[in-house]
C-alpha cells in the first residue's frame, strides 16, 4: 500500500532575477501572485494551488514549483 503524500506544490519566485513584467500575475487563476512595489513578484502561498501556469508564463524563467508539506 502506498502512503498518500501530503506534499503540495507552490510557486516560488527568484526575486533577485524577476523583471517585474507582470506576466505571472495575468495568468494566475487564483490571484495568488502579485508584483510588490513594482520590483518583484511574490506569491501568497495560502492562495496558490500549484497549477504551474505562472512558471510557464514567466519570460525570465524565475518561477520554480517547489514542494511543501501539507
Ligand atoms: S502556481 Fe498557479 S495558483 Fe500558484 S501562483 Fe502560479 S499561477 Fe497562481
Ligand atoms: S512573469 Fe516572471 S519576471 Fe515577470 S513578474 Fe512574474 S516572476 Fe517576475
Amino acid at each position: 500500500m502506498t502512503v498518500q503524500s501530503r506534499k503540495r506544490k507552490k510557486a516560488a519566485v527568484d526575486q533577485g532575477h524577476c523583471v517585474a513584467c507582470g506576466c505571472c500575475v495575468k495568468v494566475c487563476p487564483r490571484g495568488a501572485i502579485s508584483v510588490a512595489y513594482g520590483c518583484y513578484a511574490q506569491v501568497d502561498e495560502s492562495a496558490c494551488v500549484g497549477c504551474g501556469l505562472c512558471a510557464k508564463a514567466c519570460p525570465a524563467d524565475v518561477i520554480e514549483m517547489k514542494e511543501v508539506e501539507g
